[in-house]
Formats: C-alpha cells, sequence, structure tokens
C-alpha cells in the first residue's frame, strides 16, 4: 500500500535563494561547490523527521506557523565585517529566515580532516541547528541567550531521537556547539597544511 507522507506547512515556505548581483565575485568552480552544498542542506531541513520535529517544536512554543512567511536557503556564504561567518538570520518583523553556508575554504579542510561524509553530517546538522535557531527568535527576538540556550536543549532533543545516525547526530552536536575550539582546531590545522605545501 502507498503511504503518503504528511506534509508540514514549514517545508512548502522553503526555497533555495541566490543573490546574482554577487555571483560575480566568485570563481566558477566555488559557484559550483555553493550550488551542490545549497541543494544538500535544501533536502536536509526538508526531511520529513525534521519538519515534523520543527512542528512539534513551534507547537510547544506556541509559534504560530503562519508567522514563519518564508525560509531561504542561502547559496552564498555571509561574513560579519568582523570577518566572522553567519549561520543564519531572522527578520522577525517580515518572517523571513535566512540560513547560509560554511565557506568551501572551512570545508576543505573539515574534509581533509574528517573526510566527506562526516562534512555531509556536520552541513546537514548545522543548517538544523540554524533553522531551530532562528525559529526561536521569533518568538524571543533579541533575547539571544535565551535562544541560544533553547536552541541547543532542541537540537539535542532531535539528534537523541535520530536512531540510525544518533551517535554521529550526537558528535555533531558537540562540534556546532563548542564549534569556537573546533574552528581554531581546523584554523591551527590549515596553517600546518600551509606549512607542509
Ligand atoms: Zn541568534
Amino acid at each position: 500500500m502507498l503511504m503518503l507522507e504528511k506534509t508540514f506547512p514549514l517545508s512548502s515556505k522553503m526555497r533555495i535563494s541566490v543573490d546574482h548581483e554577487k555571483l560575480g565575485n566568485f570563481s566558477q568552480s566555488h559557484v559550483k561547490f555553493y550550488l551542490k552544498y545549497s541543494s544538500f542542506v535544501f533536502r536536509a531541513l526538508k526531511k520529513p523527521s525534521f519538519q515534523k520535529f520543527l512542528h512539534w517544536m513551534l507547537e510547544k512554543e506556541k509559534i504560530e506557523e503562519q508567522v514563519v512567511r518564508a525560509v531561504h536557503v542561502k547559496v552564498l556564504p555571509f561574513r560579519r565585517k568582523n570577518g566572522k561567518g553567519v549561520a543564519g538570520k531572522c527578520d522577525t518583523v517580515r518572517g523571513r529566515i535566512r540560513i547560509y553556508p560554511k565557506t568551501m575554504k572551512f570545508c576543505q579542510i573539515f574534509t581533509q580532516k574528517f573526510g566527506r561524509n562526516t562534512l555531509l553530517v556536520y552541513a546537514g546538522n548545522r543548517a538544523r541547528a540554524a533553522l531551530i535557531h532562528e525559529l526561536l527568535h521569533l518568538k524571543y527576538a533579541e533575547n539571544e541567550k535565551t535562544v541560544r540556550e533553547l536552541a541547543q536543549d532542541y537540537f539535542y532533543i532531535f539528534a537523541q531521537k535520530q536512531p540510525a545516525q544518533s551517535s554521529k547526530a550526537l558528535c555533531i552536536y558537540t562540534m556546532i556547539f563548542t564549534a569556537k575550539s573546533v574552528e581554531k582546531k581546523l584554523l591551527q590545522a590549515s596553517q600546518t597544511i600551509q606549512v607542509q605545501g
């Protein structure tokens, strides 16, 4: 018998989005890489198990699904003026959320250190953690501390419920929420690679 999977309203509000005027700043190989990255992340965010989880979380937080107008999976990365990469943004007035990728350089170093499969698990779960975080901003607005704490708790609940990948997802959980130390290690690794090269 054909089983139809329940679709969640949030899923239909998601799209891949690219700033065409910024494309010229990137080489062809970069653009190709980021297009692949965004379509992978898009699929990861649309997975029914994750959508079901978000539906449950929004209900629990009493955030109405129609408050979320759009979720844009951005193709190109975004950096603040201080050089720090941004995982996501939330326009609480418009109800619009943007999810950004890691840079190609980060992904190359990460792959050298942990392998491609771990990068894919990392990229998918980093985007999920970012979407959880930005959705919570719709309710808690500027209260960054509360959003961070709740996002961490919710992502943990999601990661724990993933039967096949639970150990890996939990490992990634540690990576995402101790990202600073990971990035530091990766930076050291990249410096080592540069010295060797
Ligand atoms: Zn935030």
